[in-house]
């Protein structure tokens, strides 16, 4: 599965514990990241990982083109709900496209909790599926 990974800055040792944590998990999967996230992850865990630009630069909105183009399986997006970002509009963009498209997101470790557990579990395996159909946006 494609996975991508972003965080906001508040948020992203969180998210480096988390991959750590999980990185024989998320070594299974192809993963992709925004630039900083990317760069802090793959020096904490060797992990393998595709960067993006910095998020503030278009980083979620290259994941997004991903998914519009049926390329992503899976987001974590652990944000910062306490403080503002300059590029709100493309963190909501991002949020919406997975709506879109009902790519499973996660945007706090709770959730990610459940979703990795439900990746390794084979709970996502609809989306091989989806990819053989060329993919569905529910119109
Ligand atoms: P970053 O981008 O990983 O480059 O910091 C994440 C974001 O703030 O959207």
């Amino acid at each position: 599965m494609n996975i991508a990974l972003i965080a906001h800055d508040k948020k992203k040792n969180d998210l480096v514990q988390f991959s750590t944590a999980y990185q024989t998990i998320f070594a299974k999967h192809t993963l992709f990241a925004t630039g900083t996230t990317g760069a802090r992850i793959s020096e904490a865990t060797g992990l393998p990982i595709t960067r993006f630009q910095s998020g503030p630069l278009g980083g979620d909105q290259e994941i997004g083109a991903m998914i519009a183009k049926n390329q992503m399986d899976a987001v974590f997006f652990f944000r910062d709900p306490l403080t503002s970002q300059p590029h709100e509009p493309d963190v909501t963009a991002l949020v919406r496209l997975c709506d879109v498209y009902s790519i499973p997101l996660a945007t706090n470790m709770g959730t990610a909790e459940l979703l990795i557990r439900g990746l390794e579990e084979g709970l996502m395996d609809w989306r091989n599926i989806v990819k053989e159909n060329g993919g569905s946006n529910g119109k």
